[in-house]
């Protein structure tokens, strides 16, 4: 399926300078997102994923209707704070200033074989902090699936040895 036509580009958003790529069109396809999740389904399929990671927000928006069809669960990626239980945390670097991500420190049992999901990887911070969470408690990364790549920012240097599927490339 052609999905570009389903994705809002809005110029100088959230700053000056940046094209953000707004995907909430394509979920306001019932084709157009059924076929995206399907794909990405087929994808983890062909993995064996035991459990699906996603960083917040829209990496739940791709993960949770994956982990459904695959009858898996689905393991949530938050900013510090925001998780009840015990968690471990991991800092990186956003263009200005920092960020903290956490997960729950059950979320994965060492061995699981983990998909993580998110809408976008642009500068691929957020999925490597997300990687390095699972690998912490012991998860093996079997796959990456993103939306959309924005192949001009270089995140897949971020992704060696690890295989990825990207719905469309800008
Ligand atoms: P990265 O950490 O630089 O790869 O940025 C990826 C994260 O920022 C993802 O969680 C995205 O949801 C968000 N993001 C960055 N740029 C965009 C965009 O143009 N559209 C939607 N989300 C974006």
């Amino acid at each position: 399926m052609d999905y570009k036509k389903y994705i809002k580009i809005v110029e100088d958003w959230p700053k000056e300078g940046i094209k953000f790529k707004d995907i909430t069109p394509l979920m306001a396809n019932g084709e157009a997102f059924h076929s995206a999740v399907d794909e990405i389904v087929e994808y983890a399929q062909q993995k064996e994923i035991d459990v699906v990671v996603g960083p917040e927000a829209r990496g739940f928006i791709i993960g949770c209707p994956v982990s459904y069809s695959l009858g898996v669960g689905f393991a949530p990626v938050r900013k510090e704070g925001k998780l009840p239980r015990e968690v471990i945390k991991v800092d990186y670097g956003l263009e200005y200033g920092k960020n903290v991500l956490t997960i729950h420190k059950d979320a994965i049992k060492p061995g699981q074989r983990v998909l993580i999901t998110d809408d976008l990887l642009a500068t691929g911070g957020t999925i490597q902090a997300t990687i390095q969470l699972v690998e912490e408690l012991g998860g093996v990364v079997a796959g990456c699936a993103f939306i959309i790549e924005l192949s001009y920012l270089n995140g897949m240097d971020k992704l060696k040895g690890y295989d990825v599927l990207s719905l469309m490339r800008f």
